[in-house]
This record gives C-alpha cells, structure tokens and sequence, in this order.
C-alpha cells in the first residue's frame, strides 16, 4: 500500500492539513491512534478564535494566528460548523494589571491586530452585568470569536474524506523507516509506504519526530482542567472574559459557548502523563475560585460536567513547523499549543506550501467537493421543514435526546457520515446528544441501541470511546433493552 502523503495524527493540526490536501490530486492518508478524530487537545480546550495580540511578535504563533483566524468566518460557513465573532475583554483588577493591558494593546498592534481598544470601567460594566465591580478596565478585542473545535475537526475530516482522503483509526504509529525515496509508516496493525509525512501527533509529536531524526526537541504536558455550566447561565456572559495572563498562559477565562453553554476554566498544571485526562479535586478549586475574580455571582449549581485538555508545550517556546535537508518530504507540526486552534487553517496553507516547494506545484481536483452534505439541524427548523422531514424519514419524529432535542434521526445521520461517530462520546460530539443538562442519562441507553443497530455489533461492543471504556458487560434480561428505541 502506498500514499503521497501520510499525515500522523487527527486533531485539528491533521484534520485541516487533510482538508487542505484534498483539493489536490494527491493520495492522503490520516493515520490516528484513537477511535475518533479530534480525540487529544483539540476535543478538550477553550474553543476561542484568539485575536492575536498574546503572542510575541515575530513568532509563528503571532504569524499564524492572525492569519488563521481571519479564515475562520468562511472555513465555519464551508463546513457547517458553528462560529460566531463575540469579541473578548481582557479584565485588570490593579494597576499593575492595567499596564499589562498597555502592553498587550501594543503587542496587539504590532502583530496587526484590528480594532483594540482600553475601555473604562463604566464601559466594561455597560458591556458585562455580571462582571466583578472592582474592575479598572479592560483590553477590548472585537474579532474574537468562538467555535466548536471537534466539530470543525469532524467537519475538516468528513469533507476530506468526501473529497478522496482515507483515514485509518485505531493505528497508532509505532515505527517509521526510511525505504530508498520512500517512508514506510507501521502501526500496531498494518504498514503503509509513502513520500511524505506529516506530523501533527499533538503531545506525542517528539516521539514521533525521534522515529526518524535525532532529538532537536521535547514537548512537555501541560493540564488545563474546566467547568461546563447548563444553558440557564448563558446570561452570565457574552463576551470571552480573561485576566490578564501569566508565565503558565492566558489565565482562566468565563465564556459562552457556541451552543450557549458557559464555559471556565483553564489552569495550567505540568504533569508527567500526557494521557492524563482526568480531573482533580484541587485543580477544579482554583478554576472555580480564579474565574469568580471576573463573576463573582458565577453559579455553581449549574455546572453540568468537568473535563479537562492537554497542552503540547514545545521546549522551544513557538510552535515548530519545518522540514528538514536530510529527511525530504518529511516535516514537522509540532508544539502545537495555543493558538493552534486559531492558527490551524493557516498552518494547513503553510504546510501545503511547503510541500509544493519540496515536490513541485501540486494540481489541483477538478471536482474538489467544497461544501459538507447538508446537516439536518431538526431542532433550529421551522414546524413545517420538520413536518417534511419527518414525512420523509420517521426516525426525525422521534427524540432520543431530550436536553438538546436532537432526534434518531441525526444520530443515524452522524454515524454513517465519513468520520462517522462509533461511540456514545462521538454521537454527542456531533449531534450533542448527552451533552446537555442530564449528560447522557436519559438518552444513553437509547443511543446504545442505535449504535449497536447501526454498526451492527453486539450491545456489550458498544463503548463510551476509547478501549476500557466498555458500557454494557453481558445482557442480563433481554425483554429490559427491548424496544426501548
Ligand atoms: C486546555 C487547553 C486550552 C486551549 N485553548 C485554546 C483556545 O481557546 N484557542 C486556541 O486557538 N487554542 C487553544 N488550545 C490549543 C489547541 O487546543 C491546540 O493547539 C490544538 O488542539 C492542537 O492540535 P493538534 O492537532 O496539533 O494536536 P491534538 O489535537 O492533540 O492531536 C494530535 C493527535 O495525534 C494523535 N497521535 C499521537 N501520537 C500518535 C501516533 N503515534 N500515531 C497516531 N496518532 C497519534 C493523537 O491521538 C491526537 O489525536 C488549547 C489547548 C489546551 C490543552
């Protein structure tokens, strides 16, 4: 078997990389360790569209985030994926704070930062209800915006795949050799030969890196834990709100959500594991106590779930995307930390050129499919498109998920769509079904049942997502599952 192109890994670096690829007439494969694209930092962070003015200037974060998150607004139409521009207000308690704000506004201006303004108290208050009164002022950046980072990735991943890229799961790269003019990639399974590769394998971009070439850097864990709060908050906020941020990062923010959620969090935690996903007692303490300096009124009965992300902090200090005289078609997305969300649909460009530089001018498909198949958004349609609907396809009639009104129908949809969803976490990754107020415990049995009918394999088969994450152990009554769905 053999590719042009092996890109190695499935988050939003990968993802729009493949998507980038795909208008040229090129052979790519996605190889992803996990069972779902977009399973590693890029399911798990803030999901800001930065403005730009945190990073130094000169670096490739600066660089990329400002031309990654003017692509934002068309890439989002394209694919179907929610994004909307709310602006973000950068908030000072003191005076030292305030000249942080300073700081930041010319850094901001420096990197080409649009519209950014110190607004007054009285200005941030008229803005923000909620906000904490002591505040002196605030850093005003009116095009940062926020979007849903997995569904993008699903999105970028999905229209690749319609548009000719394969994507192999559960394959977690283990080796890679040099053959001749060629690569040849092994996973735990199967080997694939190719020209090129990409990697974009997130806190594991340096053990992949060491597979070919000699240690020229490291990437070290970084945690950042949160709270997710029910719709019924969503009037605590409109706007992203960070303090000012530290040597660990940008702080703890309080944002709403694209889909009207309230999120807070991160803190900033080194840790050894860069598998270390869960939560802690402690760490969710200074989240919550951190983002009550921004609302002090944040209210904690209605945190609906907690999770948490890893940062792929590069010893570099910038994200590292190069390629190297000795090792050609091979390049490196490494340390891909914040901004990388923002940055990605640039980094994508960038790395297609670069490509083109090594190889030669790619041609490009004559049928590159632009827009994803149409989504079917049951609950944003009129009484009547959902009469229609349900005309043509009962299984729109039924809800499965009643927090968030999703139907059989969309999950069926979400399942057999390229990338499709394989688990309970993948079905509420696409259609949020289980994201809501109850997480999943109403409607999990019932999405079990759909799954099992739909991939057809046992119900005990069905997981939550990765391997361990088994639901169901053996059937005990049978009449109990049935025609439950
Ligand atoms: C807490 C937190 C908050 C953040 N907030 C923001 C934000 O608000 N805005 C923003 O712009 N950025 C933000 N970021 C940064 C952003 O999330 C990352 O820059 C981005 O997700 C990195 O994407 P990636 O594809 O490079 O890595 P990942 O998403 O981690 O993807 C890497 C993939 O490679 C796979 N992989 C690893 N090793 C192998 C292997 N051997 N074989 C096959 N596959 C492999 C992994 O399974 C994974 O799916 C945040 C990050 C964190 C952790």
């Amino acid at each position: 078997m053999k590719y042009d192109i092996v890109i190695i890994g499935a988050g939003i670096s990968g993802t729009a990389i493949a998507n980038a690829l795909a208008r040229y007439e090129r052979s790519v494969l996605v190889i992803e360790k996990s069972n779902d694209v977009s399973n590693g930092a890029s399911k798990a962070n803030s999901g800001i569209v930065h403005a730009g003015y945190d990073a130094e200037p000169g670096t490739m974060m600066a660089k990329f985030n400002i031309s990654g998150k003017s692509l934002y607004p068309e890439l989002c139409t394209r694919l179907d994926v929610p994004y909307r521009k709310t602006g973000s207000l950068l908030l000072a308690f003191s005076d030292k704070e305030m000249q942080t704000l300073e700081e930041l506004k010319k850094r901001g201006d420096i990197n080409g930062v649009q519209g950014l303004q110190i607004l007054d108290a009285p200005d941030v208050l008229d803005r923000e209800a909620h906000i904490n009164p002591d505040v002196k002022a605030a850093l005003y950046a009116p095009d940062a915006g926020i979007v849903s980072p997995y569904e993008l990735c699903i999105a970028l991943m999905e229209n690749a795949m319609d548009n000719g890229v394969s994507l192999w799961l559960e394959s977690p790269v283990k080796n890679i050799r040099r053959s001749r003019r060629n690569y040849l990639i092994e996973t735990s399974g199967k080997s694939v030969e190719s020209s090129c590769i990409i990697n974009c394998a997130g806190v594991y971009a340096d053990t992949v890196h060491n597979m070919l070439l000699p240690q020229m850097f490291t990437i070290r864990p970084r945690r950042g834990e949160y709270f997710l709060l029910d719709k019924y908050a969503a009037g605590q906020v409109g706007h992203i709100l960070f303090q000012c941020p530290s040597a660990q990062g940008k702080g703890i923010l309080v944002a709403p959500t694209v889909h009207a959620n309230v999120i807070v969090g991160p803190n900033a935690e080194e840790i050894s594991d860069p598998d270390a996903t869960e939560t802690s007692a402690r760490g969710l303490k200074e989240v919550w106590e951190t983002a009550l300096k921004s609302i002090p009124d944040l209210p904690y009965n209605q945190v609906i779930t907690t999770f948490s992300g890893v940062r792929a902090e590069p010893s570099s200090g910038d994200f590292i995307i190069r390629d190297y005289p000795e090792m050609p078609g091979y390049i490196d997305v490494a340390g891909i930390k914040s901004p990388g969300l923002t940055a990605a649909p640039a980094i994508a460009g960038h790395v297609v050129e670069m490509l083109e530089t090594q190889t030669g001018k790619m041609q490009q498909r004559s049928a590159f499919r632009e827009r994803r198949r149409e989504l079917p958004h049951f609950h944003q349609l009129s009484h009547e498109a959902r009469r229609e609907l349900v005309k043509k396809d009962p299984r729109f009639g039924r809800i499965i998920c009643r927090c968030e009104s999703v139907t059989e129908g969309e999950i069926v949809d979400a399942i057999h769509r390229n990338a499709g969803a394989k688990t309970l976490d993948g079905v509420k990754r696409r259609t949020r079904c289980g994201g809501g107020r109850c997480q999943g415990g109403f409607c999990g049995p019932r999405i079990i049942e759909i799954l099992s009918r739909e991939l057809d394999i046992p119900r005990e088969k069905v997981r939550k997502d990765n391997a361990g994450s088994g639901i169901l152990f053996e059937t005990a009554a049978e009449e109990v599952y049935h025609g439950t769905v």
